[in-house]
């Protein structure tokens, strides 16, 4: 029988396995804490007799992942970490320090399928979907390594979280139960590309999750230009999903934007996008294209940047420029994974 990772158990189905070894219910709260409180293996838990730790052993494993390179950005204390699962793939999660707490960043699949032109991690095409333990290891790797609280989860990391909808559920659901970090839905964020079938999905689910969307261009004739997946979805569909969302939940919802010199930077993409986007509860965060291999966007200037950001507020609209954290060490949006798999060979 193959064995299974109890970080993808909830505590009922750990509840069964461990009754059926022969051990009453309170063992299963015990593996429970001692797992989430970062233990690797049962033989750490040394309140659980010998005997039983064995039976565990044979039947279940906890996935840990092992933190096989860290980089610290010299300016702000950013962390990617560079993380083997298992069964050997390699995943990259960041760890953001802000005033306000401390936030991770967290891979969702190992590779993705959504092939946006100017995301390195789009490049290598997609192996497979972590399971919810597999995204709770990372964090749980995360959170012993820093020592200090992780009070936000930003799923921005490698893949795209919607094309692997269950186990993110699972995930968020798990990370926010009290007896596991009870992160608050409103501390947790879900980018996707607008895969819209799953946003509607999303907006049932009773969760008030940041939602969002890499949205990138004013009109669909732009966006199919750099991303592939706005062939199945228009903005218009897009946006009228946003606007369940947004009523179902009560959240404002983001529109990610990265801003490509000549491409999607100009004033009239500025005005087409405000009058698109105007009245909907939402916010606009412009991103400073980051350089890929391969790629020949460049990002638009400071002076362009404030253009586009002014006609944006002129109609009203919230924006913030995003605050860079960790291009010295490639841990910026759309670097990760990549290089590292390059560098040392790991191709999967
Ligand atoms: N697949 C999801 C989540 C991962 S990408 C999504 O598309 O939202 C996280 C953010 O980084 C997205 O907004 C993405 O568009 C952005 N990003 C990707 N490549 C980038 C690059 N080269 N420079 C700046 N941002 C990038």
């Amino acid at each position: 029988m193959d064995k299974i990772n109890v970080l993808d158990f909830d505590i009922d189905q750990l509840k069964t396995v461990i009754n059926e070894l022969g051990e009453p219910d309170y063992r299963a709260k015990q593996v429970w804490e001692w797992v989430y409180n970062g233990a690797g293996r049962f033989d750490e838990m040394t309140n659980l007799p010998k005997s039983f730790r064995n039976l565990l052993n044979s039947r279940l494993y906890i996935g840990d992942i092992r933190i096989a390179e860290k980089l610290v950005s010299g300016r702000n204390g950013t962390v990617k970490y560079l993380l083997v699962l298992p069964d050997g793939k390699v995943i990259e999660s960041v760890l953001m320090k802000y005033r306000y707490g401390n936030s991770a960043c967290l891979s969702t699949q190992i590779g993705c399928r959504m092939g946006c032109r100017f995301c390195a991690s789009a490049k290598l095409g997609i192996d497979r979907n972590l399971t919810a333990g597999e995204m709770m290891a990372q964090f749980i790797a995360m959170q012993k390594d820093c020592g200090e609280r992780i009070s936000r989860v930003v799923l921005m990391g490698i893949g795209e979280p919607f094309d692997n909808y269950d186990e993110v559920v699972r995930f968020m659901r798990r990370l926010n139960q009290k007896d596991t970090f009870g992160i608050s839905y409103r501390r947790m964020t879900v980018s996707t590309c607008g895969l819209v079938p799953e946003i509607n999905r999303f907006s049932c689910e009773n969760m008030p999750v940041n939602l969002s969307i890499s949205l990138h261009a004013p009109n669909d004739e732009i966006r199919r230009r750099i991303m592939p997946v706005a062939a199945r979805y228009s903005i218009d569909k897009i946006l009228s999903a946003c606007n369940i969302y947004i009523r179902k939940t009560g959240r404002r919802v983001t529109f990610e934007y990265i801003l490509i010199d000549g491409v999607n930077d100009r004033d009239e993409h500025a005005i087409e996008l405000a009058e698109r986007i105007s009245g909907l509860l939402c916010h606009v965060n412009l991103i400073a294209l980051n350089a890929v291999e391969g790629a020949d966007y460049k990002r638009s200037g400071r002076e362009r940047t404030e253009a586009f950001k002014d006609i944006l507020e002129r109609y009203g609209i919230p924006v913030t420029v995003r605050r860079e954290l960790g291009d010295d060490i490639s841990a910026s949006c759309g670097q990760l994974r990549k290089k590292s798999i390059e560098s040392d060979g790991m191709v999967d």
